[in-house]
């Protein structure tokens, strides 16, 4: 059987925490084949200053969602800053995930319009709590319907008397879009930049990024049909309860719970007994940077798990283990015999200690962003988002 690499550092880190597992407060051997998955979202500083110590402390893992263009900056306006490399190099070393929140937190979704588009407008009103597309000034958007399709640049963003947000396109739309049946959404080159940009940018500081997390929850076909040419899978795909059955695991079909906010811990701890009596995969999600988040109520999550034999893993071994990842180019090791691919191991990991790894990227601006641009065409001077009204807009939304 072929063995690749990245099922071998996959393994290692999962022996390394299961030894420090061992050594935790709480006993921790799993007595089912149930697990979980915890996703902490955004990358703020919080994920490494309140759940991170807490994870050391019980020897679990964690799979977080960063937004590649917010590594070492101020980040959103609710977070106080977001992590820095070195804080999820660290995070990494110790057995975390990294994911990619997208490049700027841009949702991956289509949207109704608000408003019908008459054709010397220069105006789209896309509807929703999550259409946070008018703050992403230099990206193409599409409008569309059954019939026809305009393609734009988004060049403004702003608000109308009644506070519909609107998005300002370099042209007049040319035609006539009615708001029943007209949507919005970014073009296919956009989604492939922001998707493919937010992982290479994630790589160039050395973390090894598999999956996706989408931002705001949303995730649909017209999103996978893009996800699934770089990404595994998606630890968000369906807001709902965190209970992916044994033997159904979709890797762009997954569920996600909050287990703090949003919820009650009875709710929470009826859906651990459940993956426990059923040998799921639960997955679920807070928001380190939000006050109700606390060390208490993380590790009141991990050692629920726990008492219920419930393992937790990330979700690049969760999706392993039931058969999904990446098909590595680098698989180094076509091994008759188990020991000759654990010495291949063994030194992979020796010659690359992740705790030691030289940063290379910039932290204030993304790495390839021309040859980028190239490969998916221009889209002009990039997002405005991270700073002013998208970062504004973002914490609105994500308080409600
Ligand atoms: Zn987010």
């Amino acid at each position: 059987m072929a063995v690749s690499r990245r099922e071998f550092i996959t393994s290692a880190t999962a022996t390394a925490i299961a030894s420090r597992v061992v050594t935790g407060t709480v006993s921790a051997k799993p007595t089912t084949d149930a697990r979980i998955v915890l996703v902490y979202d955004d990358g703020p500083v919080t994920d490494y200053t309140k759940a991170f110590p807490v994870h050391k402390e019980e020897g679990v893992p964690a799979s977080i969602g960063i937004v590649s263009k917010w590594v070492g900056t101020d980040g959103s306006e609710s977070m106080s800053r977001a992590a820095t490399a070195d804080e999820l190099s660290e995070m990494e070393s110790f057995g975390f995930e990294i994911m990619s929140h997208t490049r700027e937190h841009t949702s991956l979704t289509s949207f109704p319009l608000a408003a019908d588009i008459e054709p010397d407008d220069t105006r789209a009103y896309p509807k929703g709590p999550h259409a946070s597309h008018p703050f992403h000034h230099g990206y193409e958007v599409e409008i569309y319907d059954g019939n026809k399709s305009v393609t734009r640049k988004i060049v403004g963003s702003g608000r109308n008397d009644d506070d519909d947000r609107y998005m300002v396109l370099d042209e007049p739309v040319g035609t006539t879009f009615d708001a029943d049946t007209a949507r919005e959404r970014l073009t296919p080159k956009t989604m492939r930049y922001l998707l493919h940009d937010s992982k290479r940018t994630l790589e160039s500081y050395g973390f090894e990024v598999d999956n996706l997390l989408a931002p705001f929850d949303q995730f649909s076909g017209y999103a996978e049909r893009f996800t699934e040419e770089f990404y595994t899978g998606v630890a968000n795909a369906v807001d709902s309860d965190g209970i992916n059955p044994r033997g159904k695991v979709d890797p762009y079909g997954i569920r996600r719970d909050y287990f703090i906010e949003y919820t009650d811990w009875e709710t929470i701890s009826g859906e651990l007994d459940t993956i426990a009596e059923t040998n799921a995969l639960g997955v679920f999600g807070a928001h380190t940077q939000r006050e109700e988040v606390t060390p208490e109520k993380i590790r009141r999550m991990i050692r629920a798990a726990k008492r219920r034999g419930i393992e937790i893993v990330t979700l690049r071994q969760a999706l392993a283990d039931a058969g999904f990842g990446p098909e590595t180019a680098t698989t180094t090791t076509t091994t008759t015999n188990g020991t000759t691919a654990t010495e291949t191991a063994t030194s992979n990991e020796t010659a690359t200690p992740t705790g030691t790894r030289t940063v290379v990227a910039d932290s204030t601006k993304s790495s390839g962003d021309e040859s980028l641009l190239d490969r998916y065409g221009p889209v002009g001077a990039v997002g405005c988002v991270g700073a002013g009204l998208g970062a504004f807009w973002w914490r609105q939304n994500d308080d409600e």
